[in-house]
């Protein structure tokens, strides 16, 4: 199958931040036999036709049906396997993206899958359902908070063929609540016009866009807590401090910090782990982080401070950029959901579910490579 579409869609979507960050996000190309999806671990912006996998979609067809354990973890180990036998001969050595049977569920040639702040201001609002009724009427499929990989096929294959019943047609666009959006269509043309009539149709609802104007905090002190929160991070810990005039207003108090006080979507969980430590006394900061790591079982990726902003920590300078980037998401989805019934977390169950999850420990591993 010749990839060259698929590469440019990936890398067009993959280097614009208003849909795409870090490793986030996923693509694929199909006839009636064969898929290629990206390769779990590699990044839209940079991919080439190497970083995706052959499937064989007779393979993935019969996962929809096939009768797996209860447990989640054997349902999901045995899911993997056959996910991964499922691979074309030559891709053995290649683990195919986690939403692979997702991908597959669409009758059409291309897919975009991207976890855009807008869309997911949209998709982490509380009336985000109802909005998105009135914003695309029978233009979509809402999927509700669900467990990611094959449970995640299972009801968005129930959900999309809901819709082919009462609407006569295929569904192009699906909203995942907490996660992202798929585009779905024959021509790269049509996924650019469908994308951007969502954009266009989330846009038109947007009351206010996030304040990221400079702000200033004592420079001296910052510069100190910084290298005091890096070395408790780890012993070659790396820390950086976001502050902007947005972030200075959401660590005001505890109150103003509640939109951040737990994860919107899985991949700030990958990327900044599930929680963020909160504190009005920096004086403290030892006592502080070492009761965070002591309550939650990790140190913290993002240490918020009154008066200060957030202070992003990481053991490379890598690992701390692409947290940045994924706590200023969450920011960002904090002040866009507001315009679509204010912000709503993913629920606890799920945060420990995918903060235990195999296949995200495995992407993030490999994307800190
Ligand atoms: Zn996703």
């Amino acid at each position: 199958m010749n990839l060259t579409e698929l590469v440019k869609l990936s890398n067009d979507y993959g280097s614009n931040e208003d849909y795409v960050l870090a490793g986030g996000g996923n693509t694929s190309l199909k006839d009636d036999s064969e898929m290629y999806i990206k390769g779990s671990g590699t990044t839209l912006a940079t991919i080439t036709a190497d970083g995706f996998v052959g499937m064989d979609r007779a393979k993935l067809n019969a996962m929809m049906t096939a009768d797996y354990p209860q447990g989640d973890k054997e349902r999901e180990a045995a899911s993997l396997a056959d996910m991964m036998a499922a691979r074309l001969p030559g891709f053995e050595d290649k683990r195919p993206s986690v939403e692979t049977t997702l991908h597959n569920l669409f009758p059409f040639r291309l897919i975009l899958h991207v976890h855009p702040a807008l869309v997911n201001g949209l998709t982490c609002g509380q009336d985000g359902e109802k909005i998105a009724a009135e914003l695309l009427p029978g233009e979509h499929v809402w999927i509700p908070l669900s467990r990611p990989g094959y449970v995640l096929s299972l009801l968005c294959r129930e959900k999309l063929s809901e819709y082919k019943a009462a609407q006569g047609k295929e569904a192009q666009i699906l909203l995942l609540q907490n996660h992202g959006i798929f585009i779905a269509a024959d021509t790269r043309e049509e996924i650019d016009a469908l994308m951007e009539h969502v954009m266009e149709r989330l846009r038109s609802r947007l009351g206010r866009t996030p304040d990221f104007s400079a702000a200033s905090c004592d420079a001296g002190k910052a510069e100190s807590l910084k290298r005091e929160l890096a070395a408790l991070y780890s012993p070659n810990g790396k820390a950086d401090l976001l502050c902007n005039q947005e972030i200075l207003s959401l660590v005001a108090s505890r109150h103003a910090f509640s939109p951040l006080s737990a994860a919107f979507t899985p991949d700030h969980i990958v990327y900044c782990k599930a929680e963020f430590l909160y504190t009005e006394s920096p004086e403290l900061m030892d006592v502080k982080f070492k009761e965070f790591t002591d309550k939650t079982g990790y140190a913290p990726k993002v240490v918020c401070v009154k008066g200060f902003g957030a202070f992003i920590l990481g053991d490379t300078d890598k690992d701390v950029s692409t947290s940045k980037m994924l706590f200023l998401d969450a920011v960002k989805i904090a002040v866009y959901s507001e315009s679509f019934g204010g912000p709503l977390h993913m629920t606890p169950e799920l945060i420990d579910f995918i903060a235990n999850w195999e296949m995200e420990a495995y992407r993030q591993k490999v994307n800190k490579e």
